[in-house]
């Protein structure tokens, strides 16, 4: 029985963590729960459904409506406390943004498996994250399906033999149109061509941000060059990443996409089981595979993410805090979407790099970006 604590449960990963739960309760069961605060009645059901040991809500006025609803649960004050159980076996960190670090840190350090799909957290926090690993028995298995895809071609492969990695995107909605990104409305952006996902990360994909998160997260996660991680555009997003070994045979990933299988696969240790989600590819509705290159002219989040991830130290901590503030603004109507490399760009010129040490260093680099940030008109 894997014991989970589940962080960011009414979000897109979340619910979908939390399908699988439901449909394999002789496998998996919820001892905690984590939720901002978004949706009350959201956060009741889920809360009634999986009864579990503990909750963290952080907005306060929720969490204390529900605490009269659940009198026999206990509230916790951090989101961290949430992953401190003994009991707990595996953390499915499937928050947005940097909140995912701590819990991670604190998880590994308490010797669990950590299911990623909070990617910023290995971006920001990576040297940490290896420094615990290494002393700690504690692991960590993403479950993003770029990576996850990755790790099953080199699945006893020997990292010399490789030749370049090929990080697949769909895209986004605008790789191939030609329109004015000083105009693209929100609406426009949320329209992500193959996936369904939380609206940050689908913003991330319209600039290509996320890719480029992807292109940091595989350097981090298997020490592969960044020279040797080449992307490539691949509309139909079935291939979900591939690798070229130096005899020239190349290795590739197929699946739905479904999270599910990438989230049922991390959580049984990388081992295959028959597939709950019941969904199965289906090659008669795909008539071809095409990829294309990145135009990193126009979509310049790609080139950002690789300096910085190149430059290392406290670049990428930057980028990610720059990105989340950037996304908001847009979010909140206050900047056009061709501003958000433009805003990056200069915080990350404007930055005195310096090694991160520890957890509060990434919360500094936070307070600097949003001291930092302005609206040039
Ligand atoms: P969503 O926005 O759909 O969900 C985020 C979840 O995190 C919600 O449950 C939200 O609660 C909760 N949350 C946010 N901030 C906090 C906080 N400070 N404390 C506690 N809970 C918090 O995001 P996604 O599920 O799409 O993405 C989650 C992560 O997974 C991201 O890092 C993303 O990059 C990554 N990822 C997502 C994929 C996907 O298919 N969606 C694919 C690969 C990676 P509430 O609902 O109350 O606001
Ligand atoms: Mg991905």
């Amino acid at each position: 029985m894997k014991k989970i604590a589940l962080l960011g449960a009414s979000g897109s990963i979340g619910s979908q963590t939390l399908d699988l739960v439901r449909s394999n309760p002789e496998k998996y069961q919820i001892e905690t729960l984590a939720f901002k605060g978004s949706n009350f009645n959201l956060i009741k059901n889920i809360i009634s459904e999986f009864n579990p040991k503990a909750v963290y809500i952080k907005d306060f006025k929720v969490k204390e409506e529900l605490i009269l609803f659940f009198p026999k649960i206990e509230f916790l004050e951090n989101l961290k406390d949430c992953v401190l159980f003994n009991e707990i076996s595996h953390v499915v960190v499937a928050v947005t943004g940097n909140f995912g670090l701590e819990p991670t840190i604190k998880a590994l350090e308490n010797n669990k498996t950590v299911v990623l799909a909070n990617k910023e957290t290995i971006i920001s926090g990576g040297c940490l994250i290896k420094d615990i690993l290494k002393r700690t028995k504690g692991k960590i298995i993403s479950a993003d399906s770029e990576p996850i895809a990755i790790q099953q071609c080199l699945k006893n492969e020997n990292l010399e033999k490789i030749r370049n990695v090929y990080l697949t995107a769909s895209g986004g909605p605008f790789w191939n149109k030609n329109i004015d990104f000083e105009k693209v409305k929100l609406e426009e952006v949320l329209c992500h061509p193959t996936w369904s996902m939380g609206k940050k990360i689908t913003i991330d994909c319209a600039t290509l941000m996320n890719k480029g998160f992807e292109v940091i997260e595989i350097e981090q996660l298997f020490d592969i060059n960044y020279e040797q991680i080449k992307v490539l555009i691949h509309p139909q997003s079935a291939i979900h990443s591939m690798v070229e070994f130096i005899d020239g045979n190349i290795l590739s990933q197929i699946a739905v996409n479904d999270m599910r299988i990438v989230l049922q696969y991390a959580l049984n240790g990388t081992e295959r089981k028959e597939n709950l989600s019941n969904k199965f590819f289906d090659f008669s509705l795909i008539n071809k595979f095409e990829f294309f290159e990145v135009d990193k002219k126009r979509f310049r989040c790609l080139d950002l993410a690789y300096d910085a991830g190149k430059k290392g130290q406290s670049y990428t901590a930057v980028l990610v805090s720059a990105d989340e503030l950037a996304v908001k603004a847009f979010i909140d109507g206050r900047i056009s979407f061709i501003k958000i490399p433009e805003i990056i760009e200069t915080l990350l010129e404007k930055h005195s790099p310096f090694n991160i040490r520890d957890i509060e260093d990434i919360k500094n680099i936070e307070k600097w970006v949003k001291k930092e940030f302005v609206i040039k008109p």
